[in-house]
């Protein structure tokens, strides 16, 4: 770790890992020496994090995932190894700049958004934490798309992400887990007499692990990510040397290869298609043969199983671990049904992130039959005892019964995940408090009525390394100045910040740090996409997946709003706005892909427009992701959290923004509730209809056409935008958003509208008095301590897993 050492090794691995000379390298070969660099220094501390882990043996938990949003990986190791500085100063001697260094990384994006980054936050958490903890998901060959902004549409290209190699995966091949798939179910005897079911006929597909080590924060403690590659299965050999089609059999290997091929880009919307059933099993298989693998080394029987192992599911896409540990116990080990049920339950728990109903997993019963018959016998067997639990508890109740079923009837009988996933865990929980009261309310109240003991809610975090301490250096380093540096590990310190908002010169400073990463920003937009942010305007921003429930459009709305009112008196734009949009649609979500050309095609009407004098200035940023938000969270003012209440079941960029200084506009939904009792009212700029008046509205009869023949004001808006006003080449463009908005309006748009933009003129007005604004921010830095996600995991391991932090005591460096 000292200089020397460091310097000789990155030159090492110019030389010998990249094959290069210091002169004819190049800009990624100085990255993966870094890299190399790093990761040989974790590596020694990974492998006696897993000799201790092994030695007391520890409690694993197990976190199941579709989607891993990790971002960017070196400077958060440089971070936890505490050397970035010292890298950066090594560098320079070298005539290199850290920061053009850290450029070259390639970004896993292998997650949609709020779900994928959460699981990587958490993580984060689990090793600084000192939790023996392990991610098992997908390597994807191809994360989510790259989104490019092409005359005001999104338009997608595939995320080639390893197309330079990762210098921070390890595979193992040795670990490699058969995966089966189709077949049928055979009927036999076993040694004792019983019956027993045989899994025969079946195609077979290698799950191939790959493993990224996860560092905790300055502790010795690194953790695995395994993430599973599909390849062509071992019978693929066989068949070459039985039907003499060598060729064929080789192409053949592409159909189980796809397995991994691609990240479904679909955000809160069932992809519903059989490749991603196969993929929700085959890295759950993978997972439960690797964690029962780990398990058996140093246990002959079942009996302590879930007191050393927690297995958590990410939302129903890794479900069927239910079906599938029970198939492995039953089956494999037969163990007998009513044990296996008993190890299952106590091992896993199920964390629900959705209210939305075209969210949740509803697979066919026809396509299960196909790919996976023995594991719908598994569920068939599971829903009959569960049934008949239902009907002893709440006898004659035949709805009931009907609601609860893991199968349920209609024209296509399906498979309900999140019901197979409640009814085989231990506990179940929601993501913020108001959500979790909305899931035993209304989306499984049956099953909180019947097990009011399994529910519990766990207020999402993030982890304020990455989005702190790493984005916001300025901010981290003026905190660290004021209150010490223990905030980054113990979050809760931030409250010492408080009083200090009554402190003129430490407002001032606060102030000035945004300032500063808003002409960074300004420079970075400047050089990357030709845009011009004026930094003295108020950055009014809106970053997360392009969805309509989270009301971009409501956004949109107001700009216009704005820019009418501009237009008429300039002087009406006292506090001169940046308005900030960055979102990737799914690529199928036709109204969400028009809501960006929506969008774009204001920017050029406000941003061409002289008579505004550059007082509005809207932009759509492409290509969001973590990276990206990195840049932007750290120079935003004004955070846009405004969902119709009771859509948006917790969001994370709301912590993330207000962590950093950003003020939040918000509906009271999801963490919004949370934040804005711990950052307090006034600290808060709150609008719209609760979750009961939405609910209300609806059962009343909500008429949006009647909201707008009432409101000038936004009747205007609307006109103007079903004109062609924004959309000059195509003058109907826009009409099918309009009329939607006036025929349905799913989100109460137009309903919340005056609201919204009442509550918009208090930010402005807020804005203009930089003395109470940048008071306002520290305030809601000083309050952000709930909001980390160490704090999610530790109620996760006490309440949940029943899990303690294990220390890594680092033997001293043995060069013999
Ligand atoms: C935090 C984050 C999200 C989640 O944002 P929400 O506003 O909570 O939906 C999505 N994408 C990226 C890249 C993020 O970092």
């Amino acid at each position: 770790m000292d200089d020397a050492t460091l310097r000789r090794a990155f030159l090492d691995h110019l030389q010998y890992s990249q094959g290069k000379s210091r002169a004819n390298s190049t800009d990624l070969d100085r990255f993966f020496a870094l890299a190399f660099t790093v990761r040989d220094r974790l590596t020694y501390r990974w492998a006696q994090t897993q000799e201790t882990y092994s030695k007391v043996d520890a409690k694993r938990i197990y976190y199941l995932s579709a989607e891993f949003l990790l971002g960017r990986a070196l400077a958060n190791n440089l971070q936890a190894l505490d050397i970035y500085e010292r890298s950066k100063e090594l560098l320079r001697g070298a005539g290199l700049e850290l920061s053009d260094v850290l450029e070259d990384e390639p970004e896993p994006g292998l997650g949609n958004g709020g779900l994928g980054r959460l699981a990587a936050c958490f993580l984060d958490s689990m090793a600084t934490l000192g939790y023996a903890g392990y991610g098992y998901g997908i390597r994807y060959e191809f994360g989510i798309f790259e989104q490019e902004i092409k005359n005001g549409w999104q338009v997608e290209r595939p995320d080639e992400w390893l197309r330079f190699g990762n210098p921070w995966e390890y595979v193992r091949p040795e670990y490699a887990v058969p995966v089966n798939f189709g077949g049928r179910v055979e009927g036999g005897i076993g040694a004792n007499g019983e019956i027993v079911a045989r899994w025969v006929d079946t195609q077979q597909v290698l799950g191939v692990p790959f493993d990224t080590p996860i560092a905790g924060f300055r502790n010795n403690t690194v953790n695995t990510l395994r993430l599973w590659q599909a390849r062509a299965g071992n019978e693929f050999d066989l068949k070459v040397f039985n039907d003499g089609d060598y060729v064929r059999a080789v192409e053949d290997k592409n159909s189980s290869e796809v397995i991994s091929k691609v990240l479904y880009p679909n955000d809160q919307n069932q992809a519903g298609r059989d490749l991603r059933l196969k993929q929700e099993y085959f890295f759950v298989a993978c997972a439960i043969s690797d964690i029962v693998r780990r398990y058996k080394k140093t246990h002959k029987t079942f009996d302590e199983f879930a007191a050393k192992n927690a297995i958590q599911l990410n939302d129903t896409h890794p479900a069927i671990a239910v079906a599938e540990l029970m198939r492995v116990l039953v089956d494999l080990h037969r163990i007998p049904w009513d044990r296996a049920w008993e190890i299952t339950v106590a091992t896993l728990g199920y964390t629900n992130h959705t209210l939305l109903q075209e969210a949740l997993e509803r697979w066919p019963v026809a396509m299960f039959e196909r790919l996976l018959p023995r594991h719908l016998q598994i569920i068939y067997e599971i829903n009959r005892r569960f049934i008949r639990s239902v009907m002893a508890r709440f006898p004659g109740d035949d709805a009931r019964v009907r609601r609860m079923s893991i199968i349920e009837e209609g024209n296509e009988k399906k498979v309900a995940m999140a019901h197979l996933a409640v009814v085989g865990s231990h506990a179940v929980n929601g993501v913020a408090a108001l959500h979790s009261d909305l899931l035993k309310r209304d989306v499984l109240r049956d099953f909180a009525e019947m097990t009011p003991a399994k529910f519990s809610n766990k207020t999402n975090g993030v982890t304020p390394r990455r989005w702190l301490w790493s984005c916001n250096p300025r901010l981290g380093a003026l905190i660290t100045e004021a209150i010490g540096p223990n905030w980054v590990t113990n979050l809760d310190d931030l409250q010492k910040l408080a009083p200090l908002a009554n402190d003129a010169s430490f407002v001032e400073r606060v102030g000035a740090v945004k300032r500063a990463n808003k002409a960074d920003f300004a420079n970075y937009a400047a050089k990357t996409w030709g845009f011009r942010f004026d930094p003295d305007s108020m950055y009014d921003v809106q970053i997360k997946r392009l969805h309509e429930y989270k009301r971009q459009l409501l956004n949109a709305l107001h700009v216009v709003r704005l820019y009418l009112d501009a237009k008429r008196d300039p002087s009406a734009l006292a506090a001169p706005r940046t308005v900030l949009f960055g979102a990737k649609a799914a690529p199928g979500y036709r109204a969400a892909k028009l809501i960006i050309k929506l969008i774009n095609g204001i920017a050029e009407i406000v941003n061409g427009d002289v008579d505004l004098q550059g007082r509005l200035r809207v932009a759509f940023l492409p290509n969001y992701r973590v990276s990206l938000a990195e840049r932007i969270i750290p120079a935003a003012d004004l955070s846009e959290q405004i969902s119709t209440a009771g859509k948006e079941a917790s969001g994370t960029g709301n912590m993330k923004l207000s962590m950093n200084g950003a003020l939040t506009i918000g509906t009271l939904d999801g963490a919004n509730v949370e934040i804005r009792d711990a950052v307090g009212p006034e600290n808060f700029f709150l609008f719209g209809l609760t979750t009961e008046e939405v609910t209300d509205l609806q059962r009343t009869g909500y008429s949006p056409r009647a909201v707008y023949d009432k409101n000038p004001r936004l009747k205007e808006v609307i006109d103007l935008i079903g004109s062609g006003f924004f959309s000059a080449d195509d003058p109907s463009m826009f009409r099918p958003l309009m009329d939607n908005l006036l025929d349905h309006d799913t989100y109460m748009l137009l309903e919340d509208f005056d609201a919204y933009v009442a509550c918009q003129k208090q930010v402005s007005d807020a804005f203009l008095d930089p003395r109470k604004w940048h008071a306002m921010a520290v305030r809601n830095i000083a309050h952000m301590g709930m909001f980390s996600s160490d704090r999610t995991i530790r109620e996760y391991a006490k309440e949940i897993w029943g899990a303690e932090p294990v220390k890594v005591e680092l033997r001293p460096y043995d060069d013999g």
